[in-house]
């Protein structure tokens, strides 16, 4: 792993966008270091459970869960299912109670503080609302986790403007988030996220507040990323076209657990299970294939599974 996180580089970052990816045509997915380095979160037998007002409430109930490297990996279920939960233990934003839990092959059961910051720093997370700093400009809320770190303002300075240009906000590193619309915004959480060079990316929600195109916009942001430097993307939404099109596998959370995964042409065309049958019906988005294939077309790249 630490092999692989020494050849990323964001430097000319900016470049690739544009650059057809290299891709064979066995190669339907995204990531294309995908299985390749094993596996990024090894989950056995994780719960959660809540206290309040005298009452146990189990978030997560015996989940176990591998998320290979490069791949990007979609949770879906009703509201409640515990996937919010779920992602947030992987950086430990929640601390599981039970089961046992690796993230870049190292187990963090028992982390200590300097560890949890360690797994942070290799475990960039977006919002549904962004949790921006309103009183930042973009750079300074893109050089916050730099900041945080210890960088020096130079080098802080180099990353972010790097940055900048990644998520496609030239000329608007002295804005507030206050003058920016919504997928800006995201893609300023997205540079964030992206500052300390994480190997995973979480996404929580990450489209939800966006209208179709802006969506369609984070989305092809998402997989250029994931595309160029092989970051393993953990993504949650309930729009099913999203995860669709997007993922290369999915988890189906209810009550907690998980009731069914596998490939996203799979889980989409032969849903098993009573609650991916009414997700998979439930679909809202409605972005046409015709519309995707001129954006692979015009963009160069592929997303996962536009054929489905
Ligand atoms: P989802 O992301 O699928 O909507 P969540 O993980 O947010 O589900 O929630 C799963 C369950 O855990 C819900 O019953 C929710 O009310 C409960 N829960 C989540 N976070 C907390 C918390 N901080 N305190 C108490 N209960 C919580």
């Amino acid at each position: 792993m630490p092999e692989r996180h020494a050849k990323l580089s964001f430097s000319g970052m900016g470049v690739f966008i544009l650059q057809k990816a290299k891709r064979t045509k066995r190669d339907k997915g995204l990531g294309q270091q995908r299985g390749k380095g094993g596996y990024m979160i090894k989950l056995k037998n994780i719960s959660k459970s809540f206290e309040g007002r005298g009452e146990k409430t189990y978030a997560v109930r015996g989940v176990s869960l591998e998320i290979e490297q490069g791949e990007i990996f979609g949770i879906i279920g009703f509201s409640g299912a515990g996937k919010s939960t779920l992602i947030r233990i992987f950086n430990q934003l929640e601390e599981h109670d039970s089961g046992e839990i690796h993230i870049l092959g190292k187990s963090i059961n028992h982390a200590s503080h300097s560890e949890i910051a360690t797994i942070r720093k290799n475990v960039g997370m977006i919002f549904q609302h962004f949790n921006l700093l309103w009183s930042r400009t973009v750079q300074k809320n893109i050089e916050l986790p730099l900041e945080i770190a210890g960088v020096p303002k130079k080098e802080r300075e180099k990353r972010s403007a790097e940055l900048v240009k990644l998520v496609g906000l030239e000329g608007r590193e002295k804005a507030y988030p206050s003058e920016l619309s919504g997928g800006q915004k995201q893609r300023v959480g997205i540079a964030r996220a992206l500052a300390n060079k994480p190997e995973i990316l979480l996404c929580d929600e990450a489209t939800s507040a966006l209208d179709p195109k802006t969506t369609e916009d984070i989305l092809l942001l998402l997989a250029e990323i994931n595309q160029q430097f092989g970051i393993t993307i953990v993504m949650i939404s309930h729009q099913m076209e999203v995860v669709r099109r997007i993922c290369h596998r999915v988890a189906v959370m209810s009550e907690g657990k998980i009731v069914e995964s596998g490939s996203a042409c799979e889980v989409f065309e032969n849903p098993k299970h009573d609650v991916t049958k009414q997700m998979v019906v439930s679909d809202d988005y409605g972005v046409t294939a015709s519309v995707l294939k001129e954006y692979e077309q015009e963009k160069g790249v592929r997303y996962a599974n536009i054929a489905v």
